[in-house]
């Protein structure tokens, strides 16, 4: 497609119901960007309830033969899945960069790690293997067994359009599930590309749908009788609105929160890796990661050392527009969430933290870009330290003792991920037992989960009692079957009104 100054091509995002393309009717949408240029470049269809009910007869039609399609053949299926998603994976990196800015790099990055998820449910097979004891009580054998839930449905956020939707899909597809994605409106192409690359793997026609919209859509889903579950990831306001919601209409839900992650250093950790690791996990993806280090918190006298090393990094990070190959952070995801993150820099002296780099200084005019900036002296009252801002904002907080650092974290109404940088495996140690998060990471500022693990938060990071993918997403997407059997001779039955004793 060609495109003038003058008129700029809007590119139409539509829905993917049983297994095509299906134009919006309601009339409303919303804009997708370019956020290195700041020009809108697609306009997002915003569904109805029924439009939702849609997706969903969709799948319901399609789930009697997707669950009695053999595990040897679902297996087979996710082996081709995964062999376009990984021969194609330039294609929709690319897509990434263009809507939500990450530069081309990480966006190849997300879309690896989520294909690791593809990886694991190729072993569906084993993953869904039962128990069976012979012999439980005289003649009788007792066995599990795991079957898939029905229709469910995920809900997914803007700063991992593609990897996100796979930590759902993948598990809950291959257990047997038909699937129903509401991705972010903000950068909503990637899911459209998925959903013909399922269609070209041979996944049949409603196995797999994608519904376009905001809250009208979460509500119809939420509200859905034939949704038997959903998974979220989002804001933790949004989070506790869709747990509640979902669990009141009688319906297992996930809901992934927000964070504040910690990374703690102390006196003895080495002060170059560190600061490596403080402004990569900072400010790679702009910190729009969950798992972003928000907050350093530096233990006695590393901290002068610490910010000194931050400082002298953050002038060779170079920003600019994701597809360029020097990039290393790209723009935020609008003009209105560049403009809040800035405001925790602007409002930072007023609250008694020393700006010590300033991000909003030279950047580019076009574009939602806004630099590297490094806040110190942050105390745990000011707004800088309580909210998530999800932006180059780096925070460094002062404490005297180890004590005091786990206490910050504890404290934290999150728990998604924390780091400690140390060479001292007692305290490492120490650190673990303690700490009140769901992903700790010792000397690893990002500790995500391998997809043989699972990935959640604790507090107000995760509301339900499931993580994400893993084997935790094995039993979210199932429910449990106990089969009690016998096979008497029929000439030893008799009548006996007795509890079933087993000895
Ligand atoms: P968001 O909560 O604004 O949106 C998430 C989803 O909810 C989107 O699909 C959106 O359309 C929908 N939504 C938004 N407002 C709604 C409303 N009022 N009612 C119903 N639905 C609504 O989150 P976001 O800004 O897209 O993503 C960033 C947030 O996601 C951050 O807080 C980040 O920490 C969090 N996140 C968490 C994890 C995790 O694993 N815990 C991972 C990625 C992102």
């Amino acid at each position: 497609m060609t495109e003038t100054a003058e008129a700029p091509v809007i590119t139409r995002i539509p829905h993917w119901i049983g297994g095509r393309r299906v134009e919006g009717g309601s009339g409303r949408n919303g804009p997708v960007f370019n956020p290195a240029i700041g020009r809108q470049t697609g306009a997002v269809d915003f569904a109805t309830a029924e439009e939702v009910d849609a997706a969903v007869q969709a799948a319901r039609k399609a789930f009697p033969a997707w669950r009695e399609t053999s595990l040897a053949k679902r297996a087979e299926l996710f082996f081709r899945i995964r062999e376009l998603l990984h021969a194609r994976r330039d294609e929709v990196a690319e897509i990434l960069t263009r809507e939500h800015g990450k530069v081309f790099s990480d966006a190849l990055g997300e879309v690896t790690r989520g294909l690791e998820v593809v990886e694991h449910c190729c072993g569906i097979p084993t993953l869904l293997k039962g128990e069976h004891s012979e012999q439980a009580s005289s003649g009788i054998d007792v066995y599990s067994i795991r079957q898939p839930l029905g229709v469910v449905a995920g809900i997914t956020p803007f700063n991992f359009p593609a990897m996100v939707p796979m930590w759902m899909w993948a598990p809950a597809i291959a257990c047997g599930n038909c699937f129903v994605l509401k991705p972010s409106e903000k950068d909503p192409s990637a899911s459209l590309w998925v959903a013909e690359l399922l269609s070209e793997a041979g996944l049949p026609d409603g196995v797999f749908n994608v519904i376009m919209g905001d809250r009208v859509a979460v509500d119809a889903l939420l509200e859905h009788p034939e949704v038997a579950a959903i998974s979220f990831v989002g804001s933790t306001p949004i989070a506790r609105y869709v747990y509640e919601n979902a669990t009141a209409s009688g319906k297992r839900c996930q809901a992934l929160g927000g964070a504040k992650n910690h990374m703690i250093v102390l006196p003895d950790g080495d002060v170059d890796a560190a600061a490596d690791a403080a402004v990569s996990a900072g400010y790679g993806s702009a910190g729009e990661r969950c798992m972003a280090v928000s907050v350093v918190v530096a233990v006695g006298d590393v901290a002068q050392p610490l910010v000194d090393a931050i400082r002298e990094r953050i002038p060779k990070v170079k920003v600019g527009d994701g597809m360029d190959p020097s990039s290393e952070m790209g723009p935020l995801v609008t003009s209105e969430h560049r403009d809040r993150v800035a405001s925790y820099v602007e409002n930072a002296p007023g609250e008694g933290a020393t700006v010590v780099v300033d991000g909003r200084e030279g950047v580019p005019d076009a574009g939602f870009f806004l630099n590297p900036s490094l806040l110190d002296d942050v105390t745990p009252q000011m707004q800088a330290y309580v909210d998530e801002i999800f932006g180059p904002v780096l925070g460094v907080t002062r404490v005297a003792t180890y004590d005091e650092a786990v206490g910050l974290v504890n404290e934290s109404p999150y728990g998604n991920g924390v780091a400690i940088f140390t060479r001292d495996g007692g305290a490492a140690r120490q650190f673990q037992f303690d700490v009140e998060a769901g992903m700790v990471g010792i000397n690893v500022p990002i500790p995500v989960p391998v997809a043989y693990y699972s990935f959640g938060g604790w507090k107000s990071s995760l509301f339900g009692d499931r993580h994400v993918y893993g084997p935790e997403a094995i039993d979210f997407y199932t429910r449990g079957k106990v089969v009690t059997q016998r096979w008497p001779d029929p000439a030893t039955s008799r009548i006996d009104l007795g509890f079933p004793q087993t000895r």
